[in-house]
């Protein structure tokens, strides 16, 4: 039987339908527009369509959203004289670096110079640390995108065995404890470039994450019949945009699967929204 395709696209416009309308209502009761700061230094092609789409889709929700352009030898006091600036400003809720930085500046304490009241991308280490306690201001939108894709889809995730390969700190490391969280409630284990046997690890998976960068690395063998597989990975090859699973071949085993484009990437942009309403609700509260 031919595997569910989980559809981020069409469950993200779902998503954005509904957030319209809940901007809306804030607009009219509090007399302001939740608004984010984006922030862009220097003109990597990649950056710029990455914060366009962004703002794009503030746009569709109702959110304003205010880029801010600084040049490519921008220094590490003026882009933290920007955010000091932003971080004061009441008209705004949500501030969002667009990585990578240039060489001159050293990603770090830029990010923990951004408000944890408004860090809508949850990469500050306070926003980290409540997610471990489970007391988060905000869940980091990628995460947040897998979750919400599994909900939406009545996927369960309590008491089944969850595998997450790769540890990054925006996705693997982040989701294995959204998910291990009470609520969540999976038996979670996360692999990495160390793991040994990773094929009998993650053939043990009732839900199987993938989030390394490396294209069609997850083949059939590595995937238990049944299965629902999340495929984070974007990875630009000869033949167009793949994931981090052969797409094919594991269609024909697993019970669910995402595809890439149009699976998680859109749910990530969402949940940026989602985090900006949030940050001004409370801030405005
Ligand atoms: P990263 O590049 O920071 O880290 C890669 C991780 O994969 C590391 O933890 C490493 O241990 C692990 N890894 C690498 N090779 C491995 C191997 N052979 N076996 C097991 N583990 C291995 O990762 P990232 O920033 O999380 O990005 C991962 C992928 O997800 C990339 O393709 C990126 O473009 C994509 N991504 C997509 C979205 C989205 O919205 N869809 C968001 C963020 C990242």
């Amino acid at each position: 039987m031919p595997p569910t395709i989980l559809d981020g696209k069409q469950l993200a416009k779902t998503i954005r339908k509904e957030l319209a309308v809940e901007v809306a209502d804030f607009v009219k009761n509090k007399n302001c527009t939740p608004t984010l700061a984006a922030v862009l230094v220097g003109s990597d092609p990649a950056s710029e369509v990455y914060v366009r789409n962004k703002r794009r889709d503030c746009e569709k929700v109702g959110i304003q959203s205010n880029l801010h352009e600084l040049p490519a030898e921008t220094t590490q006091e003026e882009l933290l004289a920007l955010i000091d600036q932003l971080n004061q400003d009441a008209d705004v809720h949500g501030i969002l670096v667009q990585l990578p930085l240039p060489s001159q500046i050293s990603t770090e304490p830029v990010l923990e110079a951004i408000s944890p009241a408004k860090d809508v991308d949850a990469f500050h280490p306070e926003n980290v640390g409540r997610l471990v306690q489970g007391r988060p201001l905000f869940h980091p939108c990628t995460p947040q995108g897998v979750v919400e894709l599994l909900r939406r889809n009545a996927i369960p995730t309590s008491g089944q065995n969850v595998v997450i390969i790769g540890r990054s700190d925006i996705v693997g490391k982040p989701l294995s404890i959204m998910l291990a969280q009470k609520g969540a409630d999976a038996t979670v284990t996360l692999c990495h470039s160390r793991t040994s046997d990773l094929p009998a690890v993650a053939r043990q998976a009732d839900i199987l994450i993938v989030a390394i960068g490396r294209a069609n690395f997850v083949t059939a063998d590595m995937v238990k019949p049944g299965a629902t597989v999340i495929d984070v990975g974007i990875n630009r090859t000869e033949a167009g945009l793949v994931g981090d699973v052969d797409f094919e071949a594991v269609s024909e085993v697993a019970g669910a699967i995402t595809p890439v484009p149009g699976g998680v990437g859109p749910l990530t942009r969402v949940m940026l929204l989602v985090n900006t309403l949030a940050a001004a609700r409370r801030l405005e509260s």
